[in-house]
């Protein structure tokens, strides 16, 4: 299985890199940009350099990218959805540049439009990313929700009725995350249970759209809800429901990602890639 960690580029693009070998992971998710801001300055030249070098020298991989929160491109408010699309396309290209080959991004809230169209405006928004990007590499991957609020992509219908809708079928996939789908009403822990979840996303979106996972406990309790990550085995998914994830075969070269809160030394990383790979049969 394929193990890893969100890392932080504060200082620039490489220093994730280099986090994630520190932190004992096989591959990485990054931001290309501050998470929290609209603007981006260009990557200068030599800040690339150092990024491809850091992959060479450590062997870690970059899985993903995961785009600003600020972007929804559900949004009814048409300056907010321009923004998100011109912000969305940005990024799409910083990752071209940087040859990582997915960037996931939360499908977005259609704040009272309602559903179908909030999910056609998402749908629509990506068509025409895809036909003013004919020569970008990048996979969008589309996150499954907790479901808080107005936020789409809460049920696995959703996720298929979304890309049902884009025409270039190539370039986009699905994220998984945990801790959403089990506060979404999904759930992970008893086997039964598991396969059954991961049977209807097969049957549902299908196995081969999921590109990345990401693995964060829950802080909160089953089909709440609410998206509060906790550390592996700390939450109530629980060290059984993760037994099941990394032991499904199937899911060999799909990379698992940790989201979970961490300090400067990375301790809490190491610890639960540690305990990650602890529950691997032998
Ligand atoms: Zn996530
Ligand atoms: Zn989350």
């Amino acid at each position: 299985m394929i193990f890893g960690a969100h890392e932080s580029i504060a200082g620039g693009v490489f220093n994730a890199v280099e986090s994630g070998h520190q932190a004992t992971c096989d591959t990485i998710q990054m931001f290309n940009k501050s998470n929290n801001q609209w603007r981006a300055k260009k990557l200068p030249a030599d800040e690339i350099d150092r990024f491809f070098e850091a992959i060479e020298t450590t062997g870690v991989t970059v899985a993903t990218s995961h785009t600003s929160y600020l972007i929804n491109i559900a949004s009814p408010d048409m300056a907010l959805n321009e923004k998100s699309y011109k912000s969305l396309k940005e990024e799409m290209e910083r990752c071209e540049t940087l040859k990582i080959p997915n960037l996931v991004m939360h499908p977005g809230a259609h704040v009272g439009s309602g559903e179908e169209t909030g999910m056609k405006a998402i749908a629509s928004n990506i068509n025409r990313l895809f036909s003013e990007l004919k020569d970008n590499h990048v996979t969008l991957l589309l996150e499954a929700t907790s479901g808080q609020g107005t936020v789409l992509g809460s049920r696995f219908e959703q996720l298929a009725y979304m890309i049902d809708l884009i025409e270039d079928k190539e370039h986009i996939g699905v994220c998984l995350d945990t801790c959403h789908i089990f506060a979404a009403g999904y759930p992970l822990i008893d086997p039964k249970d598991y396969r059954k979840t991961i049977k209807d996303f097969d049957d549902i979106v299908g196995l081969d759209r999921l590109r990345i996972i990401h693995v964060n406990d829950s802080l909160r309790e089953f089909a709440s809800g609410k998206d509060r990550h906790e550390h592996i085995g700390k939450g109530h998914i629980g060290l059984d429901g993760f037994r099941n994830l990394v032991n499904d075969r199937r899911l060999k070269k799909v990379p698992m990602i940790l989201e979970t809160p961490k300090g400067e030394d990375l301790a809490e990383d190491i610890e639960n890639l540690r305990v990650l790979r602890s529950l691997l049969s032998k």
